[in-house]
């Protein structure tokens, strides 16, 4: 056999040898890349789930929200005892929303319920279920809840529920998020059978949530968990300084007062600050100063001198003296607390406004003295040194804002009333659009120029308030009184200036 025979033969053994063994080193190869991947990428696969420790939280550590609570003890008494509730043919819901504001104690009350039905608890925020990976967040779900389904009685509580219960759009890019959902809803379906588990969900923003989410056998049962009033903002209070050395000199109901319209999360901030205001001062028991402090810190931002001119602190001096002599003439029950020239925040100034009480009803008069109030600042500005500022911008936002309602919503103008209100703006004719526009501008120019009338009116007490601003930088209440008290009131409001969130800051 010649040489070149030889060769040949052996190029077509590995040329074949070539063939039957490449397809299998390259499915290896693929084989072992995938399993390399599954191993580097953990998140990709559905994730074992555990219980969350048993919650310590109980119905005591809960303030300021009996409504939300009393609902929930209906859950209670059913992990407690489901035969009581199957024996006479009940059915209880097993998926309850809990909506409201942020810092409004959702998670807690969950937590509550989960303590005192000594059941399993299991919770995840919803935001855990987005996946880059179409079908995992699906997966995720199945998983949690097949898992408290094996250990009952269990609630499953989810969090942010918006991060998955938003409307399904049905677009191709959003296939996961729609998967996700889907499955979600067919979880809670399947909660009809599920014996002992509930589910209770937490969202911020109930009218984004997707329509199929609330359906009856789903979460037919929606809790609103609203900001404390004012008996539950101190209960709040004595939840977050329980255990805490306080002074004889505390008035937590007085405190409870100047927070109307905030949270719980709000309140135990402003405990915490004050405690640490007390540490600072080496105090061994926390007094109402540093209540008072922190109580500032927390609605006005934190203390942050910045330097201003002597010719901006006569600007700001004025017009601070503007919002204080403002409030002042309009009348109580909304007291100027404090009136200041020193920066905190983004406010180079501000005038503090407590309320004696909780409001949710104003007449007109009143909400148009508040926006005399809001505007006087920039008015004083005007009256004093012929020009204005850009200081003013948080003021006229706000007047805005409040214009724009009391003619857009409470119908409350002289052409547009109640009458010619219509929800639905397409229905309305260009000439009543134009119309509500106009009365809106009027509504702030008419405010603007009576500030302007009554500041000049009281030039003398405006200047005795900014001089002494100029002074002392802060002017307290009872200083406020020795300035102001002979001037008298002159608003056209039956009642007084009450505002919707009642802590007003001008800057
Ligand atoms: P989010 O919507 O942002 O999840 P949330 O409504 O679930 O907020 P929580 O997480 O329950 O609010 O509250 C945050 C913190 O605020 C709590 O840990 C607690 O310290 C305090 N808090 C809120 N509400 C209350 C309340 N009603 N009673 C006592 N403390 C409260």
């Amino acid at each position: 056999m010649s040489g070149e025979v030889l060769l040949a033969g052996w190029f077509d053994e590995f040329q074949n040898g070539i063939l039957t063994w490449l397809p299998l080193v390259f499915f290896g190869a693929l084989v072992y890349l995938l399993w390399r991947t599954i191993q580097l990428m953990p998140r990709i696969r559905p994730k074992v789930v555990e219980p969350t420790s048993k919650s310590s939280i109980t119905w005591s550590d809960v303030g300021g929200v009996d409504e939300a609570a009393a609902e929930l003890q209906e859950v209670v008494d059913f992990l407690l005892d489901p035969r009581r509730f199957a024996a006479l043919g009940a059915r209880v819901p097993k998926g309850i929303l809990l909506y409201g504001p942020p810092g409004t104690g959702k998670t807690l009350l969950a937590k509550a319920v989960a303590h005192a039905s000594g059941a399993s608890f299991y919770s995840q925020s919803a935001a855990a279920f987005v996946e880059m990976f179409a079908g995992l967040g699906a997966a995720r779900i199945r998983n949690l809840f097949a898992t408290a389904r094996k250990n009952q009685p269990a609630i499953v509580f989810i969090d942010e529920l918006d991060a998955v219960g938003m409307r399904r759009s049905g677009h191709a890019f959003n296939r996961e998020h729609d998967q996700t959902l889907n499955q979600l809803l067919v979880e809670l379906d399947g909660f009809v059978d599920a014996g002992q588990v509930v589910v209770i969900g937490a969202s911020n923003r109930l009218e984004d949530l997707d329509p199929a989410l609330l359906r009856p056998g789903r979460f037919d049962r929606q809790v609103l968990v609203s900001p404390p009033d004012l008996a539950g903002r101190e209960a709040i209070l004595g939840v977050h300084t329980r255990g805490k050395p306080l002074a004889d000199d505390i008035d937590l109901n007085a405190v409870a007062r100047q927070t109307s319209g905030l949270t719980g999360a709000d309140l135990s901030n402003i405990c915490n600050e004050a405690a640490i205001c007390a540490a600072r001062a080496e105090r061994a028991r926390i007094c109402q100063i540093d209540f008072d402090t922190a109580l500032e810190r927390v609605v006005a931002g934190l203390q942050q001198r910045r330097v201003v001119t002597e010719k901006e602190k006569r600007i700001l001096a004025y017009h601070e003296a503007g919002h204080a002599l403002m409030s002042h003439l309009v009348g109580e029950p909304q007291p100027v607390q404090k009136v200041t020239i020193i920066s905190r925040g983004r406010a180079l100034g501000y005038t503090l406004n407590t309320p004696q009480e909780d409001r949710y009803l104003h007449t007109k008069e009143e909400l148009f003295d508040l926006l005399e109030v809001l505007l006087a600042g920039r008015a004083a500005e005007h009256v004093v040194f012929g020009r204005i500022t850009n200081g003013a911008a948080n003021d006229l936002e706000r007047a805005t804002e409040i214009a724009r309602a009391m003619i857009f919503e409470f119908g409350m103008g002289d052409e547009i009333t109640s009458r010619t209100m219509r929800a639905d703006n397409y229905a309305l004719s260009e000439e009543t659009k134009r119309l509500r526009d106009d009365e809106q501008a009027r509504l702030t120019d008419t405010a603007y120029e009576e500030a302007k009338r009554l500041i000049g009116k009281h030039r003398a007490a405006l200047d005795r308030l900014a001089v002494s601003l100029l002074e002392k930088e802060t002017l307290g209440r009872a200083e406020l009184d020795e300035l102001l008290g002979d001037v008298e009131r002159e608003s056209d409001a039956s009642e007084t200036v009450g505002t919707p969130r009642a802590i007003t800051v001008s800057d």
